[in-house]
């Protein structure tokens, strides 16, 4: 099995609601979808779902990579040679974590498909259920204790509230919403790199104190920011996660060794697909760190990928892929299955996506 040809589309999905992080607002998923075809036809899915306030990454530039660097070093290239085939894209240039994720995807969706198993499994096979969080965007105390009891009656467990906009509307948002759901519900938080270090501290103690009893929080500083995500774990008891800090094996090294963190927050946009996603997990589990698996806006195609990865490791231990979950449509056909908060992985081999719907060829 060689690769013949890469083909790009547009993929657009508008957003159930507007979603809100301290970031950036995003009304509709504009995601560009891959498709690797083998010269015994048969047919790869990846997709790559930009967050320019992150990665650095936009459409555009993902299918100029994509056209100009990586088409050219993978045709005739085998999907089973994973180790040059990754070395390839991860070594064909820097930054464009997303291209090369989404054509990592697609390459691994083709070497299962030929060796009739599922991603998970070859990558590991440690389980094909799993159980995802809920997101609510940050908005005002009220609308995110609605979002967030509507959450819990769909049956969700653990809830990730996105806040990191002002201190007090901060500590009011999130007192409220465990007020509303109570004890039982678990709370992790997201800043989203939008708190200072002190104002980290601080609003975390007082959360402590109040007894709000939270899980994590994720990113409290800005990314660049080590020696203050460092100052935020050792003076507060809430386990500490890097997300925004985290995109490389060598990002995980640094963090490890600087002891910056308790938690890794994976996800394949940044690390530039499975290849170095595993490292960075390797890693982890060897200096104890458990990892979450987390999603920008993708669709069933990239977040299928995703739960592949987390059901092949035991040290993926939280999963935050809700995203299709957060999308109007799901033009996505086949992938993983979502009950509630319940995520299955297809049987079929490779990620199993079967096809999708309104795509947008780009010529
Ligand atoms: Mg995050």
């Amino acid at each position: 099995m060689k690769i013949k040809d890469i083909e790009l589309f547009q993929l657009e999905i508008p957003m159930e609601r507007p979603f809100s992080t301290s970031l950036h607002t995003v009304k509709e998923a504009k995601n560009t979808v891959v498709r690797i075809v083998s010269d015994d036809d048969w047919v790869g899915w990846g997709e790559g779902s930009p967050t320019e306030v992150i990665t650095g990454d936009s459409n555009a530039s993902i299918r100029g990579y994509i056209e100009n660097c990586l088409k050219p070093i993978l045709l005739g290239e085998e999907p089973g040679n994973l180790e040059k085939i990754t070395s390839l894209i991860q070594d064909s240039g820097a930054g464009n974590t997303n291209a090369k994720a989404a054509v990592e995807m697609a390459v691994y969706d083709l070497f299962g498909q030929q060796l009739g198993v599922p991603v998970y499994q070859f990558l590991g096979g440690y389980q094909n259920k799993l159980q995802t969080d809920m997101t609510v965007s940050v908005a005002g105390a009220d609308e995110m204790e609605k979002d967030a009891r509507r959450a819990v009656k769909a049956g969700f467990r653990t809830l990730k509230l996105k806040v990191g906009n002002d201190l007090l509307e901060d500590l009011e948002r999130v007192e409220t919403v465990r007020f509303s759901v109570g004890s039982e519900i678990n709370i992790r938080l997201d800043a989203n790199q939008g708190w200072q270090p002190k104002e980290a501290v601080k609003i975390i103690r007082e959360m402590e104190e109040l007894g709000l009893d939270l899980e994590l929080v994720e990113q409290p500083v800005p990314a660049e920011d080590f020696a203050g995500l460092k100052y935020v774990k050792n003076n507060v008891l809430t386990p500490i996660m890097a997300d925004e800090s985290l995109f490389s094996p060598r990002d995980a090294i640094r963090l490890i060794k600087e002891d910056c963190c308790d938690l890794f927050n994976i996800k394949l946009m940044k690390s530039g697909g499975f290849s170095r996603a595993l490292m960075i997990n390797s890693v982890a589990e060897a200096a104890g760190i458990e990892c979450m698996l987390g999603c920008m806006l993708e669709s069933k195609i990239a977040i299928t990928a995703a739960a592949q990865l987390a059901g092949a490791r035991r040290n993926i231990t939280r999963l935050d892929l809700d995203a299709p979950l957060l999308l109007a449509e799901d033009p996505i056909q086949g992938g993983i299955s979502y009950q509630g908060p319940r995520i299955e992985l297809p049987p079929a081999p490779g990620l199993g996506i079967s096809g999708a719907d309104n795509l947008e060829k780009i010529k």
